[in-house]
C-alpha cells in the first residue's frame, strides 16, 4: 500500500480550508534566518502565567497518590460545586452542580465536540464570521451543514437577529467578548438570541473565554442570565485567558441539563476527563485568586493603551472595546489584509494576524494581540510608526 496523503488523511481533513496563515508564517521564518527579531502579536496566547497560589495548588494535589487515578467523581463535584458559586456570585446564575456544570479539556475541546453530541448529519450551525475556527471545524467534522453569521462593524459586530436564516437551524455558536473583534454583548442582545432560538427550536452555545478579560472596570454579561436560557443554552468559559493557563487544558461547560449530559455522554466515550490536581487548582483560582487577575489586567491593559495611542498615531482605526486581549483594526488604503500583514512584516519585522484569517467578513481588518511582553510591545509600536510614513502621505 502506498500511503499518498490521500490515502492517510480522511476526507474531512482533506476538505478542511487551506490555513491562510502558512504562507506568512513562512515568510517569518525567512526573515528570523536573515536575523530580523520578529515580534509576534499574531496570536493571543497568555504569556503572564498562572497565579502563584494556583501554582501551588497543583503542586500540592499532585503529590495525592488518590488523583493519579482516573479522576475520582469527588474531584469533579468538588469542582463543579465551585464553578457553580462563582457562576451564582458572578453572574446572579443558580446552576446545579451536579447535572448543570461539566469540566472540559480546555473549552476548545468542549466547543469542537459539542455537535457531535447535539447535531446530526446535514443539520444546520450558524457560526460568526469573522470567528474562531473551532466553530466550523466542529460543526463540519460531525456532518453538519455550515451557515455564516456575518459580524459587521455597523451592528458592533453583534450578528443581526433579523436577518439570520433559522430554517432546519439547529445549533448557534455565540462568542462574547469576541474574538477576533473584541467586540462585547448586552443582555438586550442574549434576550433577543434567546427569543429567536426558541421559535426555531435550536440550541445556543455561548464561547465566554474572555468574559473575565475586561478593563477598566467593565463587566461582560452571560448567555445565562436571559430568561429561558437555560432551557437551552449552554456557555463555555475558560481558565487559559482569565488566569493566564492555556497549557493546562481545563475549562468547563454550564447551562442546560440536558445539553450538557449529551456533551457529558459523548466524552465519556472519547475521554476520560482532565487531571483531579489540574480542577482542584482550578478551583482554587475561581476561589482565591481575583486579586492576582486584576494585576495582569494591569499589565494587559497597558501594553492595550501602548497599541491604541500607536494605532491612533499612525491614522489606523480600531474598534474600541473594554474587553479581550486583542485589538481590532482597519487596514488602511483599502489594502487586502494579508498584503497588509506581509508588508509590516517585511518592513517591520512585526507579525499581526490578517484579518481574512478568521473568516471572509474579517477582511479589510488585522488583529493585534497583548500577550507579548510589554517591552517588546514597546519596541513593535516603534517600528509601526516608523513604517506608519507608507499610508499617513
Ligand atoms: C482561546 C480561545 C478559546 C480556547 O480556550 P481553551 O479553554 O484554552 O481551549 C476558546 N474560544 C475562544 C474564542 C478563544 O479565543
Amino acid at each position: 500500500m502506498r500511503f499518498t496523503e490521500d490515502r492517510i488523511r480522511s476526507k474531512r481533513l482533506r476538505d478542511l480550508p487551506v490555513y491562510l496563515f502558512e504562507d506568512l508564517a513562512a515568510k517569518r521564518r525567512q526573515k528570523e534566518a536573515e536575523g530580523v527579531d520578529v515580534i509576534d502579536l499574531s496570536i493571543g496566547d497568555p504569556d503572564l502565567g498562572a497565579p502563584a497560589g494556583v501554582v501551588e495548588a497543583l503542586t500540592r494535589h499532585a503529590a495525592d497518590k488518590r488523583l493519579h487515578c482516573y479522576t475520582p467523581h469527588w474531584v469533579v463535584e468538588t469542582f463543579n460545586r465551585g464553578v457553580s458559586g462563582w457562576m451564582a456570585e458572578r453572574f446572579g446564575v443558580d446552576l446545579d452542580p451536579a447535572t448543570e456544570i461539566l469540566p472540559v479539556i480546555g473549552t476548545k475541546e468542549g466547543i469542537a465536540h459539542l455537535p457531535l453530541a447535539v447535531l446530526d448529519p446535514g443539520d444546520m450551525a450558524l457560526v460568526p464570521d469573522p470567528g474562531y475556527p473551532v466553530y466550523s471545524r466542529g460543526v463540519w467534522f460531525a456532518g453538519g451543514r455550515v451557515e455564516w453569521m456575518a459580524l459587521r462593524a455597523e451592528t458592533g459586530f453583534l450578528p443581526d437577529l433579523e436577518s439570520l436564516d433559522d430554517r432546519d437551524l439547529r445549533l448557534v455558536y455565540l462568542n462574547y467578548p469576541n474574538n477576533p473583534t473584541s467586540a462585547v454583548a448586552e443582555i438586550d442582545f442574549y434576550e433577543g438570541i434567546v427569543d429567536r432560538a426558541r421559535k426555531a427550536d435550536a440550541i445556543i452555545a455561548s464561547d465566554a473565554a474572555y468574559s473575565e478579560t475586561t478593563f477598566d472596570g467593565y463587566k461582560s454579561r452571560s448567555l445565562l442570565e436571559a430568561p429561558g436560557a437555560r432551557e437551552l443554552g449552554i456557555e463555555f468559559h475558560s481558565f487559559s485567558k482569565t488566569f493566564g493557563m492555556a497549557g493546562w487544558r481545563v475549562g468547563f461547560a454550564a447551562g442546560n441539563e440536558k445539553i450538557i449530559s449529551a456533551l457529558g455522554t459523548l466524552k465519556s466515550n472519547v475521554d476520560s476527563g482532565v487531571f483531579g490536581a489540574v480542577l482542584l487548582a482550578a478551583a482554587e483560582g475561581l476561589q482565591n485568586e481575583w486579586p492576582a487577575v486584576a494585576e495582569t489586567e494591569k499589565e494587559y491593559g497597558l501594553r492595550r493603551s501602548l497599541i491604541r495611542e500607536c494605532l491612533e498615531t499612525c491614522g489606523l482605526e480600531y474598534h474600541r472595546s473594554p474587553a479581550t486581549l486583542y485589538i481590532w483594526a482597519k487596514v488602511p488604503g483599502g489594502e487586502r489584509s494579508v498584503e497588509f500583514a506581509t508588508t509590516i512584516l517585511e518592513e517591520a519585522g512585526v507579525l499581526v494576524a490578517p484579518g481574512v484569517g478568521f473568516g471572509e467578513r474579517g477582511e479589510g481588518y488585522f488583529r493585534m494581540s497583548i500577550t507579548c511582553p510589554t517591552g517588546r510591545i514597546k519596541t513593535a509600536t516603534e517600528r509601526l510608526q516608523e513604517v506608519s510614513k507608507r499610508w499617513m502621505t
